[in-house]
């Protein structure tokens, strides 16, 4: 069973020094744009996108490889993710160091927390929301991808919202290539085969960052090990705030030193 899952769904693939070895491949066959600047260039172009889900550590991790490679992306922010506290201190700070690498933020939302079933609902919570990002982030974000996305969010298909570029709209939909890792395992079409067939004229690849390793894993035990690598951070962080406060820091044996 380990060898057929193992195969079946790439976990080799899943790495960051593979990730390093993609991002090499595509600048042979792409150059890298944003969102916005998409008609500038005729040449074949990748619009590289990360919705930023569980890992903003490795979310930096990838930002520095793709600095390496002079490659810039998007990093699309939740403000509510599970996983992480974008305006928590050293979140905020690694967000704002994927920037400083020429990279460009922008917001990853979820409908699921307002609610929202109707257009009119979506264009007033993603203003609300832009204007919280622009008071963090001190810019107003100029494209949005939604979160989980559901039915109602695919039928959003207009090219803007509140005055922001939608990444789900019918044109990027209908004209350009999408190859994403979401779960962890290529659902439709290898990125690598796609890479090296280099068919599309525009290709949007969507990255999810703690779905990419140091070591080989099942993408349930990725995840897993975002969590344990976390807990273990603030573990630490806990016993180092005590010390530094000279406070007692109790435990069954008695006090930790
Ligand atoms: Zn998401």
């Amino acid at each position: 069973m380990l060898q057929y899952s193992l195969e079946k769904y790439r976990f080799f693939d899943f790495t960051l020094e593979n990730y390093y070895s993609l991002l090499k491949l595509a600048k042979e066959n792409y150059r890298f744009i944003f969102f916005d600047n998409l008609n500038n260039f005729k040449d074949k172009r990748i619009i590289l996108r990360h919705d930023v889900e569980f890992s903003v550590p490795i979310a930096l991790e990838m930002a520095k490889i793709e600095h390496s490679l002079g490659i810039k992306s998007t990093y699309f922010v939740q403000l509510h993710a599970d996983f992480y506290n974008a305006l928590e201190k050293r979140t905020y700070e690694q967000l704002k160091t994927i920037e400083l690498l020429g990279h460009r933020l922008e917001l990853h939302f979820d409908v699921h927390f307002w609610d929202i079933d109707s257009e009119e609902k979506l264009e007033e919570y993603l203003q609300i929301e832009s204007q919280v990002f622009k008071t963090y982030f001190n810019k107003s974000p100029k494209v949005f991808s939604f979160h989980n996305t559901n039915k109602f969010t695919l039928s959003c298909e207009k090219e803007t919202y509140a005055g922001m570029i939608n990444v789900y709209a019918k044109k990027y939909k209908e004209k350009y290539g999408y190859c994403a890792d979401s779960t962890g395992y290529w659902r439709y079409e290898v990125l690598e085969d796609r890479l090296r067939e280099a068919k599309d004229e525009v290709l949007q690849v969507l990255i999810h960052d703690g779905m990419w390793q140091n070591e080989v894993l099942p993408p349930r035990r990725r995840i897993h090990k975002v969590i344990d690598d976390q807990a273990a951070y603030l573990k630490l962080t806990y016993d180092e705030t005590l010390k530094k406060f000279g406070a007692k820091n109790i435990d069954w044996e008695g006090e930790v030193e």
